[in-house]
């Protein structure tokens, strides 16, 4: 699967290279110009941007997979915020980098990794696991990402495999 990564806005390059040798289990990640951050997504209101906006924007150009990230916070719907969202079996995603960080890069880097594939893993169809371990485990916090890891469970495996599969031909 070929993955192209959009920064929304400034994004430290350093960032989005570490990210594309992450997501390499899934596909071959390119890093993409970046697209300046619009009044679409802006709520003054709430210092935030919408999420949906940005996939509707991140929606057309190459790749099998559309990856947008951003360093500015994100929320949808009800949520105060969100790590990201994605269109479920669909071609663009996005992740907010804004609450991830800590003190220890090798932390960060990780948490960025995690909610990445997550999003992307929505895209190939996976839903939120229950299985806490599991990356597709929903999370609300930076806590909630430490405790997961980087592996789809049992659960989710076969339709990640079956959608790559499906590229692939
Ligand atoms: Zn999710
Ligand atoms: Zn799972």
């Amino acid at each position: 699967m070929r993955i192209s990564l959009r920064p929304l806005g400034e994004v430290p390059r350093e960032v989005l290279e570490d990210l594309a040798e992450d997501l390499r289990d899934l596909g071959t990640a390119t890093v993409l110009e970046p697209l300046p951050l619009g009044p679409e997504s802006r709520d003054d209101g709430r210092g935030q941007h919408r999420a949906e906006p940005l996939l509707d924007a991140l929606a057309t150009g190459a790749g099998d997979r559309i990856l947008g990230v951003t360093a500015v916070d994100l929320y949808t719907g009800m949520y105060r915020f969100i790590f990201g969202l994605a269109r479920i079996q669909g071609t663009p995603a996005v992740i907010s980098i804004c609450r991830l960080g800590t003190s220890d890069p090798a932390r960060f880097r990780d948490r960025v990794a995690k909610e990445a594939i997550h999003e992307i893993g929505h895209t190939l169809g996976a839903d939120n696991c229950p299985n806490r371990g599991c990356v597709m485990s929903f999370s609300d916090s930076a806590d909630a990402v430490d405790r997961k890891t980087r592996s789809f469970c049992g659960r989710c495996a076969p339709t990640i495999e079956f959608t790559l599969k499906r590229l692939r031909t």
